[in-house]
């Protein structure tokens, strides 16, 4: 454990072992992960706000959560373990709350075949979460000549219908925020971060970056009041892009789409023609081990169906799946934070079928890298959604005794390799 929030703390470092003031390790791990999660359920409530949306028993949770974590407020790790469930409940009606101000102001999204690469001309490519942000841009960048590119956790805003019908919205740049540096590099034209994944940029292109929102970086220009003037300015100045086509992406398999093909899926899977369905998504990062999931989604047997979320995605999403009696291998619902979406197919399924989400011929295969994908697990396992393998690492702040109980109580698992896991669920 660590912790150094009081006066009290041993040595005046902080307390490792046991807390002067009583607390154990276990405490201290279900209070991290309770907090952790709050940072999750505060992007997704930010990015809904934004948007015109708050919801009061979020606020009162948050307020709540943080108040018991204080010193010397409690110890019961019975009651942290239930605080920890109510934060996936809270969650869950986080990431609906963002749902809903996605779908309201910008249209339900429909599938939707992304162009990769560049185009001839001035570019700016975005990234992050912002829908909004990406959207003022757009109007503010309408008949200057330049296009403009999503990147990373932006490439379902291609889904949209209120955000596709600007036609210089040209296609897809580039991968999952670890690749920034590199592909930012690559990319003449201005680059515009909306969210917390950015990485400190390298000199080459720390002129023409820009942040917006809760994103920031020192040296780097802040645009307030979304106001992207000097965004354009810097593209219209700088070197054109390349044309430089790369074959396709596809996306916006909002929930709604899915169900629209529910009575197909149920069909198929009665017939035998679909076996199995793998969630394989969550987050991107840079660890070798990540490559895991590219090599899982590989090895996935042509009559199984992947749904998909998250920057993860980009481990394998640029094959091409194919189709079982029409309906696509590769279900990208979107963003993490869409998730969402994810969960509502599963359990629109698990209703088709009159089984419970456990029951489904459905596994999950997560990779998690930062807080929001804290929240999204808290959320799956407040819905009692047991059987996660869960990589590339198990987090660092889960004690020993608090693994246990996750692993008694829904059989959650480390990732081993991709044969194993595959053979082990399909046996
Ligand atoms: S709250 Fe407890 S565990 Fe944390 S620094 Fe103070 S005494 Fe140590
Ligand atoms: S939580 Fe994970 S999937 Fe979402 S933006 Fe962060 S790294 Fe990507």
């Amino acid at each position: 454990m660590f912790c150094y929030q009081c006066e009290q703390t041993a040595g005046g470092t902080g307390c490792t072992k046991v807390g002067v003031c009583g607390k154990n390790e276990d405490v201290q791990s279900l209070q991290d992960i309770l907090l952790f999660s709050l940072k999750g359920i505060a992007a997704y409530a930010y990015h809904a706000r934004e948007l015109g949306k708050r919801d009061e028993d979020v606020d009162a949770f948050v307020h709540e959560a943080l108040f018991s974590t204080l010193t010397n407020v409690d110890f019961d790790a019975d009651r942290f373990v239930e605080l920890v469930l109510r934060a996936g409940q809270i969650n869950l009606r986080t990431m609906e709350m963002l749902n809903n101000a996605h779908t309201e102001r910008f249209g339900n999204p429909t599938p939707v075949s992304v162009p990769r690469g560049t185009k001839a001309g001035p570019g700016i490519v975005v990234t992050g979460h912002d829908l909004l942000d990406l959207y003022e841009l757009l109007e503010q960048t309408e008949g200057t000549g330049i296009n403009v590119y999503t990147h990373g956790e932006m490439l379902p805003a291609h889904g949209y219908p209120e955000l596709r019908k600007f036609a210089h919205l040209v296609g897809n740049y580039g991968t999952a925020w670890q690749n920034q540096r590199k592909e930012f590099d690559e990319f003449t034209g201005s680059i515009l971060v909306t969210t917390n994944c950015i990485m400190i940029p390298k000199e080459s292109y720390k002129d023409r970056i820009f942040t917006c929102g809760i994103a920031g970086a020192a040296g780097v220009t802040h645009v307030k009041g979304r106001d992207f003037g000097p965004v354009i300015e810097k593209a219209l100045a700088s070197p054109p892009l390349p044309d430089n086509p790369q074959g396709t992406l596809s996306t916006g398999f909002h929930y709604t789409a899915v169900l629209g093909l529910a009575d197909k899926i149920v069909e198929a899977v009665k017939a035998g023609k679909i076996r199995h369905f793998f969630f394989i998504g969550g987050c991107d990062g840079a660890k070798p081990k990540r490559n895991y999931y590219t090599e899982f989604a590989e090895k996935v047997p042509p009559d199984c169906v992947i749904l998909t979320a998250g920057c993860g995605k980009y481990r394998i999403n640029a094959r091409d799946y194919g189709h079982i009696d029409g309906i696509p291998r590769l279900i990208d619902t979107g963003q993490c934070n869409d998730c969402y979406s994810a969960i509502k197919i599963a359990l629109a399924l698990a209703d088709a079928f009159g089984c419970g989400v456990n029951d489904l011929p459905l596994s999950l295969i997560v990779s998690w890298y930062e807080q929001k994908a804290v929240a999204i697990l808290l959320s799956l396992l407040y819905l009692g959604v047991k059987n996660i393998r869960l990589g590339p690492s198990l987090p660092a702040f889960i004690s020993p005794n608090v693994l246990d109980v996750l692993v008694q109580k829904f059989d959650i698992k480390p990732i081993a390799t991709p044969e194993q896991d595959i053979s082990e669920i399909l046996k």
